[in-house]
């Protein structure tokens, strides 16, 4: 852990920056995506209020994760029954490695143009309708961990401070941004400070936390977004007064896991007729929801070879 004044310069994007607040005893995480944003959302291109859900989704997941100190797969997914049916996020981390990210979602193009006629906002209710926030922490076969919550919220911050009030009985402050910065691609931005439940908290604690949710909150999207503002002066300006100290910054990167061979052995788990059925011009070719790296296979070689 380092005083902010002597901390070597950190990248503006692609980080985690863990921190604490010495005052008030508290924790939290800053996130900035810069380059990982653009890519998986330039990859998708979809429509901007569908790539600003998921470039939150991502930001925030890879907030959560950051904080679990583990090795593993961390997922975090947004379902409903609104023009916008799934934003998934998911998040590996390894010893000595970056994070990687990826993510992406599904929708259905009309019935989102006709949510979002004549100007209306693009809330989390009118793109999501009802639905389910659902956390997924998987450290391998044995050690699977799922958390669901009703979708509860305007925005993606609303719904997450509601999960960890109402699940965890933990107070969260939560900024969260995504939009497209100067240069054309998207950036996302997260801040977040938690407080964990005590028996007796004393009105000192309440204070404290109070004081420092409202800093929190004072952080404007722009601040969450640009790539030219240092995280650690941001923290800097916001939490002085409160003795911030940071721990070692982690950087992020674009991962996906598919290869051949797992999309070989998803496909082999239908029958041999609905094989033949995905065949175009004698070839089936299957794309990765998540990085849309095309895989290409002969019909019979995934037939011929099913058990
Ligand atoms: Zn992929």
């Amino acid at each position: 852990m380092a005083s902010l004044a002597t901390e070597r310069q950190l990248p503006s994007v692609d980080v985690i920056r863990p921190f604490q607040l010495d005052h008030a005893g508290l924790r939290g995480r800053f996130v900035r995506l810069g380059p990982a944003a653009a890519t998986i959302l330039s990859r998708h291109a979809y429509p901007d209020p569908v790539s600003r859900l998921l470039g939150e989704v991502l930001v925030l997941g890879t907030t959560l994760a950051a904080a679990l100190k583990f090795d593993g797969v961390f997922t975090l997914q947004m379902r409903g029954d609104g023009p916008v049916s799934l934003v998934v996020a998911d998040y590996v981390s390894a010893a000595g490695k970056p994070g990687a990210v990826r993510g992406y979602a599904q929708f259905d193009k009309g019935k989102l143009e006709r949510a979002l006629a004549g100007g209306a906002a693009a809330s989390v209710p009118r793109l999501l309708g009802n639905g389910q926030l659902v956390f997924t922490v998987d450290q391998g076969v044995q050690d699977r961990y799922q958390g669901i919550v009703a979708l509860d919220g305007a925005t993606i911050a609303e719904c997450a401070n509601a999960y960890f009030r109402d699940s965890e009985q933990i107070d969260t402050a939560i900024r969260l941004a995504a939009a497209p910065g100067g240069d054309g691609g998207w950036h996302a931005g997260a801040l977040m400070v938690q407080r964990l439940p005590e028996a007796h908290p004393g009105e000192a604690a309440l204070d404290d936390w109070r004081r420092v949710a409202l800093l929190a909150a004072s952080v404007s999207e722009r601040e969450l977004l640009d790539a030219g503002l240092n995280p650690d002066a941001l923290l800097w300006r916001v939490f002085h007064e409160e003795g911030i100290r940071v721990y070692p910054a982690f950087g992020i990167e674009v991962g996906c896991r598919c290869t051949r061979e797992r999309v070989e052995n998803v496909l082999r788990s239908f029958p041999a007729e609905e094989i033949a059925g995905m065949a175009v011009d004698g070839r089936i070719s299957v794309n990765c929801q998540f990085c849309n790296r095309a895989f290409d296979f002969d019909p019979g070689e995934v037939a011929l070879a099913a058990p």
